[in-house]
């Protein structure tokens, strides 16, 4: 698994030419490495390098790739990144420390019902993209509020935009609606993308296939 070593390293040196530029500081980014549909000896790879914190998209899937590690590894921070169903909550906000779509009115209900203080950030649709999750962008004020009234734990933001466009627009759109409700964490970037996004003050980075190589086959977003 030397190749997800120098793939680990070759990112964190991106990582930390484009904080740079963008006058951040490294330390303050998180890398989330997104283990979907990626072999399980891929992942320990990434475990015995001593990251910590994954992304997963799918409930079912994360609690095959993670249930057991949970126990071996205390500090393992685990980032749900992909559309969550109300009828999954219960299991989520068991299994993950972040849960990144968080997007419409019942779904917060839901996870206000199960009592749990988990981290919550809102998903934007910055690109109104009608197949995709994410609250659009004229109802986010009000949805940060309802969710607010609900004492649901939300810290930021975070978006995917369309495949087509230039990302560093939404990633600028993000930033400014997140200081205009003073939420201080962004999740914006991916393996194509994340170095915009880093100098656009992305908090937080989901990287899949520069870490673990292509995925096996695609899953819904
Ligand atoms: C799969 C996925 C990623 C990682 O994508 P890569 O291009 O492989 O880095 C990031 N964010 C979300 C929401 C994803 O579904």
């Amino acid at each position: 698994m030397d190749e997800i070593k120098e793939n680990f390293a070759n990112i964190a040196a991106r990582i930390k030419s484009a904080a740079k530029e963008g006058g951040r500081a490294p330390n303050k980014i998180t890398l989330i490495a997104v283990g979907k549909t990626q072999p399980a000896e891929k992942l320990q790879a990434a475990l015995d390098l001593g990251h910590r914190v994954f992304g997963e998209n799918r409930v079912q899937e994360a609690q095959t790739h993670w249930h057991a590690a949970r126990d071996k590894y205390p500090d393992l921070k685990l980032h749900l990144i992909g559309s969550l169903q109300t009828n999954k909550v219960k299991e989520a906000v068991e299994l993950f420390d972040v849960i990144e779509t968080l997007d419409r009115e019942n779904l917060a209900d839901a996870i206000a019902k199960t009592g749990a203080t988990v981290e919550c950030l809102i998903q934007v649709n910055t690109g109104e993209e009608p197949q995709k999750g994410g609250v659009l962008p004229r109802d986010l004020e009000a949805f940060y509020k309802y969710c607010a009234n609900l004492g649901l734990n939300v810290t930021g933001l975070m978006c995917i935009p369309p495949v087509q466009a230039a990302p560093a627009l939404h990633f600028g759109l993000l930033k400014t609606w997140a200081e205009q409700l003073n939420l201080s964490k962004l999740s914006m970037g991916m393996s194509d993308d994340f170095e915009d996004a880093i100098r656009l003050g992305a908090t937080q980075i989901r990287v899949g296939s520069a870490l673990f190589g292509q995925r096996r086959q695609a899953t819904p977003a």
